[in-house]
C-alpha cells in the first residue's frame, strides 16, 4: 500500500490582489503562457464550437507547438530523476518567474525528491544508467536543457511529466498544488 498523500502546502495568495482578476479567452488559457492548456488547433483555424468553456488555449499569440527532436525526447524520458531535476531546474525556474512566489511550494516538494532520489542512488549497486547503458555527460545534459528552453513545453507540462517519475505521494502533491495554480489564475 502506497502512504496516504500528504495534505499540500498551503499556497501563499500573497500575490492575488483581490479584484485583480486576469481575463482569459477561454477556460484553458487560464495563466498563459505557463500554466494554460494546449493551443486549441480549431481557434487557431478560425473557429472553436466550445467559446470561452473550451479546455485548450485560446490565446492568438500562443506560439506554435516546438517538439524536440526524437534523440532528445528519448535522452529525457530515460534519465535518472536526480538527473532530470538537474536538467529541468532552470527551465522551471525561468518559465514560472512571474509566478514564482505562488510556485515556491511546487520547487520545495522537488527539492524533498532530489535528496531522496540522490540518497537512494548512492546507495544502489550501480550509478544511474541513461537509454544508452551510460551515464550521459555534463554536455549532453547541458545541450538537452537548451533544446528543453526552446521547445513549447511549458511549465505545466513539464511538471506533469516530472510528476510522473516521482513517488506517487510527491506527484498527487505536485498535481494538486499545479492544479491550485491554474485555479487561482482563473477568473
Ligand atoms: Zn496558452
Ligand atoms: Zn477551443
Amino acid at each position: 500500500m502506497p502512504p496516504e498523500p500528504e495534505e499540500p502546502p498551503p499556497v501563499s495568495n500573497a500575490a492575488t490582489i483581490a479584484g485583480m482578476q486576469e481575463l482569459w479567452p477561454s477556460l484553458g488559457s487560464a495563466g498563459h503562457p505557463e500554466l494554460c492548456y494546449r493551443r486549441c488547433l480549431h481557434f487557431a483555424r478560425g473557429v472553436c464550437s466550445h467559446g470561452s468553456g473550451c479546455h485548450f488555449c485560446h490565446v492568438t499569440t500562443h506560439p506554435p507547438d516546438r517538439k524536440m527532436q526524437r534523440s532528445d525526447r528519448e535522452l529525457l524520458h530515460g534519465l535518472s530523476l536526480p538527473d532530470l531535476l538537474r536538467v529541468t531546474w532552470r527551465v522551471l525556474a525561468w518559465r514560472i518567474q512571474a509566478r514564482r512566489a505562488q510556485a515556491e511550494p511546487i520547487f520545495e516538494v522537488l527539492a524533498l525528491e532530489l535528496q531522496d532520489a540522490q540518497r537512494a542512488q548512492s546507495q544502489g549497486p550501480m550509478g544511474p544508467m541513461g537509454p544508452a547503458g551510460r551515464r550521459p555527460t555534463d554536455q549532453e545534459l547541458q545541450a538537452l536543457q537548451w533544446s528543453l528552453s526552446r521547445s513549447s513545453m511549458n511549465f505545466a507540462s513539464l511538471i506533469t511529466f516530472i510528476s510522473s517519475r516521482c513517488r506517487p505521494a510527491s506527484r498527487d502533491q505536485l498535481l494538486a498544488l499545479l492544479a491550485q495554480m491554474t485555479q487561482e489564475a482563473r477568473p
